[in-house]
């Protein structure tokens, strides 16, 4: 069975194509700067001609959708219902779940027959409890507005601690981990038993680990102090927390390859604030797991950067933890999720 991965961003599909159940990778594709000035590729549907695919040859679609709010705790084959409730999340993600019906809405123009399933970033966080999950907010924020902590990165979270439970050799549901996605984007969660309890990201991803641009938690009076002192619009405060802030705001650099290799003072600041909020969180999450079978570390720099794991377990608390590097694979997920759920439609059908 061939399965094809989209990962729909506002101005950029990443497409690969999966032999199932095999998970072997027969291709990968990129498109970037759609809808930008000067571009020829104007919107995703000019995006998804541009990669020439053979829709025959292609038996499923699987999408990355960002926010699947509170009704999605797993994949789910797309209908009607299902790109009505994605559209009804976009205030929630504006920058992405748009983006992502858009390819959902693209494909489904294509080829109308072939089954196509969402894999929300929130789902795998639907297991947390309440108190993980409320802000301490009047209580009709969260019941008429939604405003709650959701977590993303879930997918990667998901595919990194079944490894691990298989590396450790222990049953799933019985597995306490803690995850680390540290990339561009970063967060960080405790997992009990196999089910998320917790994590960094909250309502948006904006909230927790010090991320490349973003600037993870700050006191949420600053941003009132930036509108009311500094005459700052919300978009302005908006953009600054978002893409001007994190490793970005600190350093002036996001790559954390350039930046582990320069001693400027700022350089080896930044460094050391992004180092010292992932392990406030971990002890945290030890806290709150009682018993730790392995932290793990993915992502870019959770894979790849040494020195930034040395920095973050160099702690008395942390010596007996068992540390695992496993290499992240979002878009094998999402095609051994499409899998599960089309062999089962089928069986049924
Ligand atoms: P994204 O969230 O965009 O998918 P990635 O998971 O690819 O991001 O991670 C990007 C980050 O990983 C960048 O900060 C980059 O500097 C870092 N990175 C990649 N390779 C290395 C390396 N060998 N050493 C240190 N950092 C690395």
């Amino acid at each position: 069975m061939k399965i094809a991965v989209l990962n729909s961003g506002s101005s950029s599909l990443k497409y690969k194509l999966f032999l199932m159940p095999e998970g072997k990778e027969i291709e990968s594709k990129l498109v970037e700067h759609i809808g930008e000035e000067g571009s020829l590729i104007v919107n995703h549907h000019d995006a998804l001609d541009s990669l020439n695919l053979k829709y025959e040859d292609i038996d499923a679609f699987g999408h990355r959708v960002v926010h699947g709010g509170e009704v999605f705790s797993d994949a789910t084959l797309v209908d009607e219902r299902v790109v009505e409730v994605i559209r009804e999340l976009i205030p929630l993600a504006p920058l992405h779940n748009g983006s992502n019906l858009e390819g959902i809405l693209v494909v489904q123009d294509k080829t109308p027959s072939t089954p196509q399933v969402a894999v929300f970033d929130t789902a795998f966080h639907t297991t947390m409890p309440e108190e993980a999950y409320r802000y301490a907010l009047p209580k009709e924020m969260y019941t008429k507005h939604q405003i709650r902590r959701y977590g993303f990165h879930g997918t990667s979270h998901s595919f990194v601690s079944k490894r691990a439970a298989k590396i450790l050799n222990i049953p799933y549901d019985k597995v306490n981990l803690i995850t680390l996605h540290l990339g561009n984007g970063a967060s960080i969660c405790a997992i009990e038993n196999g089910k998320s309890i917790d994590t960094s990201m909250g309502f948006t991803p904006l909230e927790g680990l010090v991320m490349g641009s973003r600037s993870g938690d700050v006191d949420p009076a600053i941003l009132l102090f930036m509108q009311r002192e500094l005459g700052m619009s919300v978009s302005e405060v908006d953009t600054l927390l978002n893409k001007e802030s994190g490793l970005i705001g600190l350093c002036a650099e996001n790559d954390v390859r350039a930046i582990l290799s320069s001693d400027s003072e700022d350089k080896v600041l930044a460094i050391k604030v992004m180092v010292r909020r992932i392990r406030k969180y971990i002890g945290a999450y030890m806290a709150l797991l009682g018993h730790v079978d392995g932290i793990v570390f993915t992502g870019g720099i959770g894979e790849n950067a040494v020195a930034i794991r040395e920095m973050v377990m160099d702690s008395q608390l942390f010596a007996s933890l068992e540390v695992l590097v496993i290499q992240t694979d979002e878009e094998l997920e999402i095609a051994n999720k499409v899998m599960k759920l089309v062999a089962k439609g089928d069986s049924h059908g």
